[in-house]
C-alpha cells in the first residue's frame, strides 16, 4: 500500500496540493507540468528590475482566526511570511467627484456609508447586517464533502441551518441588481461597477466579512514566492516534479486510469492519475470526450467563466510613499472613455503595489491594472503577430496616458511596461479561454456540487478551480487535499497531515 504511485498533471496549487498530501500520506506522487516552473495562475514574472505580481489580490485564511490557515501551514505557504491587512477594501472615486471608501472595518463602514447616504439608511443597515452574520459562519473544510457520512451531514446542516435564509436572500440579488436599490447615485455607481456584475451580493458580504476579521491579507513577496513555498514543501516531502512535460493523453484500460503520455511520447504509469489542469482539457482533450454526461458537458456550454483579462502592468520611477493603499486598489473614472480591445472603458481600477517594496527596487513602484476582455477577439488578433503585438503596445500606452491624467507626470516616470492579453493565460496556464478563476460564481454556480470523478473512469480524479465553482487559492488547495483523502479513504488508511 505505502508503494502505490500517483501521478498529477498540473503544478499549478492544486496540484502542488495534492501532490504534498499525497507525500503526506505514503504515495509515490510525480507532478507533471508544462511550463518551466510550478504555480500556474498564481505566478509572478520578472521584467527589467521589477516583479510582476500575477495573482493574489487577497489570500484567504491568512491567519489563525480561519480555519483555512491550517492548510497554508501544512503546505509550508504561510510561516514566515509578512501579511499585509488593508484598511480599505477599495477607494472609489464617483464620476460626480465624491469619493466612496469600501472599509474594512465593518463599524468604519457603516458609519461612511450613513455619513454618503443618509437616504439609503435602511437598505445600508441591511447591508452591514449580512456582513456581520457572515463574519460568524465557518464553512468546515476539515473532511472532503465526498466522504460526508449522514452524521458529517448533520452537523452541516445544523450549522448552515441559522444562516440559510440569509444565505438564500443574498445569494439571489447579484451586485448589479442590488445596485439599482440605492437611491444615492454614488452607492449606486460602487455596487454596478466593482466586481463582475453578476456574481452574487453574498460573495461581497463573505469577502467583507473575512477583511474586517483580518483573516484575508495579502502576501508580501506575491504570488509565485507563496507558489514557490508550496513546491520547496513539496520537494522537501520526496515528492518528484517534472517541468517542461506537457501532458497530450491520460491513458486508459478497461475504464481505468493507468499511464499519461507526454507531448514528447513518453509514457508514464502510475496506481492513480489525478488531473489538476484544465477542466476541458483533461476531459475533452486528454480523455478524448469518453468519459463525460449531459450534466459535463452542459458546464462546459453554459456555464459562465470568470472572464479573461488584460493584465497591464507598469513599472514606475516613483515611490507613492505615503499614499493610502487598499486590497483592491483605486477605481477612477476616465475624463474620456477609451476603447480597449473593442469595448468602451469608462473607468480604471488600478493597483499600486507601494505595499510590498520586494516587488520593484527602492523608490520605485509596481502598478497593475486589470481589464477583463474576450478570448475571442484576442484569439482573432493572435493570427496576426504584428497586429497582436501592436494592440498590446497600444493598450500599454493608452494606459499611461490615462494614468497619467490621473497622477500627472506619471508618464514620464514609466520604466517597463508589460501587456499580458487573454492569449497569454492560455498559452502559459492552459485555462479554457483564458479564464483567471473558472467558473464564475453566480446564484446557480454557487450552489453546485461538481464531482471530482468522471463517469466509467476509475483510478482517475481531478482536482482545482474546475471542479470548484468560484475557483481561488483556498478551493484549489483545498479539492486537492480532498482527493488524497479520498485515496486514503479507498485504500483504507487514517488521512494524515504534518506541519513543517
Ligand atoms: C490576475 C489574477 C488575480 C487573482 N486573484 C486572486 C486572489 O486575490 N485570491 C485568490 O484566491 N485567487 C485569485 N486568483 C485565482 C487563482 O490564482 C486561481 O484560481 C488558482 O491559482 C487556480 O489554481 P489551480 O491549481 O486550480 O489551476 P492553475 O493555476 O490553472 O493550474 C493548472 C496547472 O496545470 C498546468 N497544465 C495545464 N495543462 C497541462 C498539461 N497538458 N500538461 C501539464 N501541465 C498542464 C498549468 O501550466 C498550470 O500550472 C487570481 C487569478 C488571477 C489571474
Amino acid at each position: 500500500m505505502a508503494d502505490k504511485s500517483v501521478i498529477v498533471i498540473g503544478g499549478g496549487i492544486a496540484g502542488l496540493s495534492a501532490g504534498c498530501y499525497g507525500q503526506m500520506n505514503g504515495y509515490r506522487t510525480q507532478i507533471f507540468e508544462m511550463h518551466d516552473h510550478a504555480g500556474g495562475l498564481c505566478t509572478s514574472w520578472r521584467r527589467n528590475s521589477y516583479t510582476i505580481n500575477g495573482s493574489i489580490h487577497l489570500l484567504v485564511g491568512s491567519s489563525p482566526g480561519s480555519n483555512i490557515y491550517r492548510i497554508w501551514e501544512e503546505l509550508g505557504a504561510i510561516q514566515g511570511r509578512r501579511i499585509v491587512y488593508f484598511e480599505k477594501y477599495l477607494r472609489f472615486e464617483g464620476t460626480d467627484g465624491r469619493t466612496f471608501i469600501l472599509y474594512t472595518n465593518i463599524d468604519r463602514l457603516e458609519e461612511h456609508m450613513m455619513e454618503l447616504a443618509r437616504e439609503d439608511y435602511k437598505l445600508i443597515k441591511e447591508f452591514i447586517k449580512g456582513v456581520r452574520i457572515f463574519t460568524r459562519l465557518k464553512m468546515p473544510i476539515e473532511k472532503a464533502p465526498e466522504l460526508y457520512r449522514p452524521i458529517d451531514g448533520l452537523k452541516l446542516l445544523l450549522k448552515i441551518l441559522p444562516y440559510a435564509g440569509v444565505i438564500r436572500k443574498w445569494v439571489r440579488i447579484s451586485m448589479r441588481d442590488f445596485a439599482t436599490h440605492f437611491k444615492n447615485p454614488l452607492l449606486n455607481e460602487v455596487f454596478s461597477s466593482i466586481w463582475f456584475p453578476e456574481v452574487p451580493m453574498l460573495f461581497i458580504l463573505i469577502m467583507l466579512g473575512l477583511t474586517h476579521q483580518k483573516i484575508a491579507g495579502y502576501p508580501v513577496g506575491g504570488s509565485l514566492a507563496f507558489s514557490q513555498a508550496i513546491e520547496r514543501r513539496y520537494l522537501d516531502l520526496g515528492g518528484e516534479f517534472h517541468y517542461h512535460s506537457r501532458v497530450s493523453k491520460i491513458l486508459v484500460e478497461n475504464n481505468h486510469a493507468v499511464a499519461i503520455k507526454l507531448e514528447d511520447g513518453s509514457e508514464h504509469r502510475a496506481d492513480f492519475v489525478i488531473s489538476a489542469a484544465d477542466g476541458y482539457t483533461t476531459i475533452f482533450d486528454m480523455l478524448d470526450g469518453k468519459y463525460v454526461n449531459k450534466t459535463i458537458r452542459s458546464y462546459y456550454k453554459e456555464l459562465p467563466i470568470f472572464p479573461p483579462l488584460i493584465h497591464v502592468a507598469l513599472g514606475v520611477n516613483h515611490s507613492f510613499e505615503g499614499m493610502p493603499s487598499s486590497a483592491t486598489g483605486l477605481n477612477f473614472p476616465l475624463e474620456e472613455p477609451v476603447t480597449i480591445a473593442g469595448k468602451e472603458l469608462k473607468r480604471l481600477g488600478v493597483r499600486i503595489h507601494n505595499f510590498d517594496p520586494t516587488l520593484a527596487p527602492s523608490g520605485k513602484t509596481f502598478i497593475r491594472i486589470i481589464i477583463p476582455s474576450d478570448y475571442a477577439y484576442w484569439k482573432s488578433l493572435r493570427e496576426d503577430l504584428n497586429r497582436y503585438r501592436a494592440e498590446k503596445e497600444q493598450i500599454a500606452d493608452q494606459m499611461i496616458a490615462v494614468l497619467d491624467r490621473r497622477f500627472p507626470g506619471l508618464a514620464r516616470l514609466v520604466e517597463m511596461r508589460d501587456v499580458a492579453t487573454p492569449i497569454t493565460y492560455y498559452h502559459y496556464t492552459g485555462n479554457w479561454q483564458g479564464s483567471h478563476e473558472g467558473w464564475l460564481l453566480t446564484p446557480q454556480t454557487w450552489r453546485l456540487r461538481m464531482k471530482k470523478t468522471l463517469p466509467g473512469l476509475d483510478n482517475f480524479y481531478m482536482a482545482g478551480q474546475w471542479i470548484e465553482p468560484g475557483g481561488g487559492l483556498p478551493p484549489a488547495a483545498i479539492s486537492g487535499r480532498n482527493v488524497i483523502q479520498i485515496l486514503c479513504k479507498r485504500d483504507k488508511k487514517p488521512f494524515v497531515t504534518t506541519v513543517p
